[in-house]
């Protein structure tokens, strides 16, 4: 094994994870309740429909990035208590740092990334 973050490294991480999970848990919860106000509206005022109909998608859509990133975040939350946090899952080499820094949920380390990006994985 030559994973090198250390365990104080780590709990940044996790609490950084937490964090995250806990705002857009937040964000989610909101967003199906704009969602539900919309369909309440769209029943009271015909006239409005197209526009409630464009914002219940954008918010839809919006809320499905969002449990997107939840679940990445809880996926890596699962890592960190299996002690396999910051590997990249593909290739099973340890992530860039500033990969991680920047995406504390990615499954991949840059080059996987780059690599899925292109549809090569
Ligand atoms: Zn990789």
């Amino acid at each position: 094994m030559f994973y090198l973050m250390d365990k104080k490294g780590l709990e940044q991480y996790k609490k950084r994870l937490l964090d995250r999970k806990e705002q857009l848990q937040d964000i989610v919860s909101r967003a199906e309740q704009d969602g539900r106000e919309a369909d309440g509206e769209i029943a009271n005022d015909i006239a409005d429909k197209a526009t409630n109909s464009y914002t219940k998608e954008f918010l839809f859509k919006k809320s499905n990035d969002d449990r997107f990133i939840l679940q990445l975040i809880q996926e890596a939350l699962e890592r960190v208590d299996a002690g396999e946090y910051g590997v990249c899952v593909a290739c099973g080499g340890e992530m860039q740092p500033k990969r991680i820094d920047a995406v504390p949920w990615a499954r991949h380390c840059i080059e996987c990334q780059n690599k899925q990006e292109q549809g090569q994985l």
